[in-house]
């Protein structure tokens, strides 16, 4: 084999590696199931509004969702058909989000939206949307689909863990009266 020929399968070689290594850095921040982002990958989505806002008072609001009664619902139809739904419910929100809206999967039956430059109205107006979209979406072998949402948005000297608390704690109140319901933390 000649010298360049060697050189060019080498380089070839090499751009094969490098495109396998960014699919994996790909893959390593989405959740396999949904194709959200996994926390990992929400997390530089975090990092970059947060500095905005400390410069240039950029509000960056937060949705935390979480599906209603979903243990019965996996109970009556089955894990595969729950699971369905959760790929669903996925395509649903990342089509009818911004793209500078990150959506992620929080764990289990949980979401993280992350919304930069967003005050608290605009955050609660478009959560109570997906609401409604997710309350009249027909998902495939399943009844009916809901999910409670807890906004917040960060104030000034909040760190994350305040942040999350606060959006956690109306995701709470949510639940705790009646689900199906957007909570919105004036904290
Ligand atoms: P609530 O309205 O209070 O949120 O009730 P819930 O039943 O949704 O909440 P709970 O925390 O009791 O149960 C969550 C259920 O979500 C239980 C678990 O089996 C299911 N779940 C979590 N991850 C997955 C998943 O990846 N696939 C499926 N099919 N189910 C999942
Ligand atoms: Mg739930
Ligand atoms: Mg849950």
């Amino acid at each position: 084999m000649s010298q360049q020929r060697k050189e060019s399968e080498l380089t070839q070689l090499n751009t094969l590696l490098d495109k396998q290594a960014k699919h994996m850095e790909v893959r390593a921040k989405r959740d396999p199931l949904t194709g959200a982002f996994n926390r990992e990958g929400v997390e530089e989505s975090l990092v970059e509004p947060l500095n905005e806002w400390h410069v240039s008072a950029k509000r960056l609001s937060i949705v935390l969702l979480d599906l209603d009664h979903f243990k019965q619902m996996n109970d009556t139809y089955g894990h595969a058909a729950g699971d369905k739904v959760l790929v669903e419910l996925s395509t649903l929100i990342t089509s009818n989000i911004r793209s500078s809206d990150r959506f992620a999967r929080w764990g289990g039956e949980e979401f993280l939206l992350v919304c930069r430059d967003s005050e608290l109205k605009e955050t609660t107006s478009l959560a109570e949307k997906l609401r409604g979209l997710i309350e009249e979406h027909a998902f495939h072998g399943s009844a009916q689909v809901t999910a409670s949402f807890g906004v917040a948005s960060i104030n000034v000297d909040e760190n994350l863990e305040g942040l999350f608390k606060r959006a956690d704690e109306a995701l709470y109140e949510a639940k705790r009266t009646s689900r199906n319901r957007v909570v919105a933390s004036e904290g």
